[in-house]
């Protein structure tokens, strides 16, 4: 692929998980495979209006080195970029020659895709998507195998609760982790608009619940809502 679909690149401070806080600049792939009920990037899920911007390798570059300096890292984001595997399997060499750490954002089922490129990303937030909290179909089997070639890299996994998320869920994929790694942290982020509905109090109960398998079990909200940073 020569061009990557770009929905916006922009530097913040990254507002979800264990790197909670740190600069980064984000680099917003077009498009997702998925259709989470919560999302909050509907701009990137792949709308029929086609809100992005084209890029070939050089000109991200030279847009994101106008851009870096003192950030922690450069946050591969989306949508769900293991879409645009091939472009970010050829850029990614040039951020390690450069010494710039580089953080992929993922919703977590592109396994094959993600080992073509496992050598050069530093850090990988991964979501596990509960079907009762996203309303789509269940993807243990290929969080399982994503997760299989995540953990070769610092990894840290992330799962939405709502409302509507159930315990049967959220001890689903306790399980998986625990299965490839009882040491991998494992986030419970309570969803935003469901913070009056009493998720926060369930979030509580499922943290004691996860901890009887999982080491590190946290729960981290998102922290760019509440300060209105993007
Ligand atoms: S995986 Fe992420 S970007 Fe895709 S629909 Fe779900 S929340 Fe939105």
């Amino acid at each position: 692929m020569n061009k990557a679909k770009i929905s916006e690149i922009f530097q913040s401070i990254q507002g979800e998980g264990q790197y909670l806080g740190v600069k980064q600049v984000f680099i917003r792939f077009f498009e997702c495979n998925m259709y989470c009920a919560w999302c909050d990037t509907p701009r990137s899920t792949g709308d029929e209006e086609g809100h992005f911007e084209e890029y070939t390798s050089d000109e991200l570059w030279r847009k994101i080195s106008g851009l870096w300096s003192n950030c922690h890292s450069i946050s591969f984001t989306g949508g769900e970029p293991l879409i645009q595997k091939d472009f970010i399997k050829a850029f990614l060499p040039r951020l390690k020659a450069a010494w710039v750490t580089s953080y992929l954002e993922t919703n977590g089922v592109f396994y094959q895709e993600l080992a073509e490129l496992i050598d050069d990303i530093d850090i990988i937030a991964m979501d596990l998507k509960l079907p009762s909290s996203t309303k789509c179909r269940p993807f243990w089997e290929e969080h399982k195998e994503f997760l299989k070639v995540a953990r070769k890299k610092e990894v840290f996994t992330k799962a939405v609760i709502s409302c509507d998320t159930t315990r049967e869920d959220v001890l689903e994929s306790v399980e998986l982790v625990a299965g490839i790694d009882p040491e991998i942290t494992y986030i419970l982020q309570p969803n935003y608009f469901d913070h009056e509905n009493g998720v926060v109090r369930k979030c509580l109960e499922y943290q004691k619940d996860c901890s009887n398998r999982l080491k590190n079990v946290r729960i981290i909200p998102q922290m760019h809502k509440f300060l209105k940073l993007r």
